[in-house]
């Protein structure tokens, strides 16, 4: 007998795995498909510091994942410059009434919490390690899966596919959903740091020609940096020994954190952007990297993939499963927000690299005008926590 499900999630990264926590008040039988075994980390979850908006701390504590991480790091400031222009953009969280405007957890981190976390839903089957092969619409009308296992294939049967295996997404393929692909010929390298002034809850963001070069606090005395270089260089950037490795940051980014003094192992991400151009197929969605993978610059990914996540809980809650209205208003009400934080991640990835020397002057205008304008600013602020477009219930802030 083949095994049957209401929904289906593919990917147990951090988009798959918070959608799987957030349905469980739903009552509905639910699994997920991972490829790493179980006990084991999926690779996503590795050494990179992930900032995430207030939106999303918020939301991560209302379904009980926040309360699991050893331990997050407020950004209480955000400082940005272009190297080579004038002018430099700071914000203050304080400024706009808040504490923080979100926190840095590192990936290994939050998948501990996740892991935590879903060892405690109940109602929910993993497939793991399992992975997706194919798939096609049965002939009673509810999708068919096939996944593969130890070499063995099997075949399961949902009500809903949710396709959250990110950027390559197999899913994606398997419904015939093309994607628009543009690649930055930028890698950025990831790493710990110290430098001789500690972490004081600043984010410094240094933008060059090749992506930036950025410090997130951390509690540990350590910043997580993110460092941009020309695709054709990466290899040999990757080379470097540790000394030569800090003088080439020390030289992107410059003193503001005082010396570069140390650095942990390196690790290196290509820069691709990848957008699917549908977001569904019938009885079948995509959420997250598998719908859109943008630059991490602006570090909006996540945040955006649990939005994803928590709309299609909402819409799920509404119309349930067996009506075409549930993924046509759950694209529509993603629509905005997906569109904006594409095209400003985009823009603030090509404008910042762009090295001509109008768009240098028009950068450092734009910058002069932002940093003089708080109404901008704050629009600015409210986007980067996450405010944008038709938030879910579990973003939203709590009025007191
Ligand atoms: C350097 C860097 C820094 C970043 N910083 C930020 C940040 O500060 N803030 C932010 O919000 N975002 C950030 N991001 C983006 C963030 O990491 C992604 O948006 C996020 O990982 C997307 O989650 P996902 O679950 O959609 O996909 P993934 O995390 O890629 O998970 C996909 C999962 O699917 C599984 N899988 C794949 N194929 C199959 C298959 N065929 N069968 C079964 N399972 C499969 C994989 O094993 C994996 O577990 C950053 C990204 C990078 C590279």
């Amino acid at each position: 007998m083949e095994k049957q499900h209401d929904v289906v999630i593919v990917g147990g990264g951090l988009v798959g795995s918070s959608l799987a926590i957030a349905l469980e008040s739903s009552g509905l039988d639910v699994a997920f498909v991972e490829a790493a075994p179980a006990g084991e980390l999926p690779p996503v979850f590795d050494e990179r510091n992930l900032s995430f908006a207030e939106t999303t701390c918020q939301a991560l504590a209302r379904l009980g994942i926040w309360q699991h991480l050893r331990s997050a790091s407020p950004i209480r400031r955000i400082h940005t410059t272009r190297r080579g222009d004038f002018g430099k953009v700071v914000m203050a969280a304080r400024e706009y009434g808040r504490e923080a405007f979100g926190h840095v957890v590192t990936a290994s981190d939050f998948g501990q919490a996740l892991e935590t976390r879903i060892a405690q839903v109940g109602n929910l089957q993993r497939y793991r390690p399992a992975r997706f092969v194919g798939s096609w619409l049965a002939a009673n009308g509810l999708r068919q899966l096939e996944i593969e296992s130890g070499g063995e294939r099997q075949r399961v049967q949902a009500r809903l596919l949710v396709g959250a295996d990110g950027m390559q997404s197999a899913v994606r393929q398997a419904l015939g959903i093309a994607a628009e692909q543009y690649d930055y010929q930028q890698v950025l390298f990831v790493c710990r740091v110290r430098t001789s002034r500690p972490p004081d809850g600043t984010a410094w963001e240094r933008l060059g020609e090749h992506g930036p070069t950025a410090l997130l606090p951390r509690l540990d005395r350590h910043y997580g940096l993110v460092h941009g270089v020309a695709a054709d260089e990466a290899d040999t950037v990757a080379a470097l020994d540790e000394a030569a490795w800090l003088t080439r940051l020390q030289e992107a980014f410059g003193w503001r954190a005082g010396r570069f003094l140390a650095s942990g192992a390196r690790s290196r991400y290509p820069m691709l952007r990848v957008v699917a151009e549908r977001l569904m197929a019938p009885r079948a969605v995509l959420l997250g990297n598998a719908a859109q993978s943008i630059h991490p610059l602006g570090a909006q990914g996540f945040n955006l993939g649990l939005r994803d996540a928590l709309t299609l809980v909402e819409e799920i809650g509404r119309h349930g499963l067996d009506t075409p209205q549930l993924l046509e208003t759950y694209a529509e009400r993603r629509r905005q927000d997906r569109e904006r934080t594409l095209s400003f991640s985009d823009g603030m990835a090509k404008i910042s690299a762009n090295p001509g020397l109008g768009v240098s002057l028009m950068r450092s205008i734009g910058m002069g005008i932002l940093a003089n304008t708080p109404g901008l600013r704050g629009q600015l602020a409210a986007g980067g926590m996450g405010y944008r477009g038709d938030l879910p219930e579990l973003c939203r802030e709590v009025m007191q």
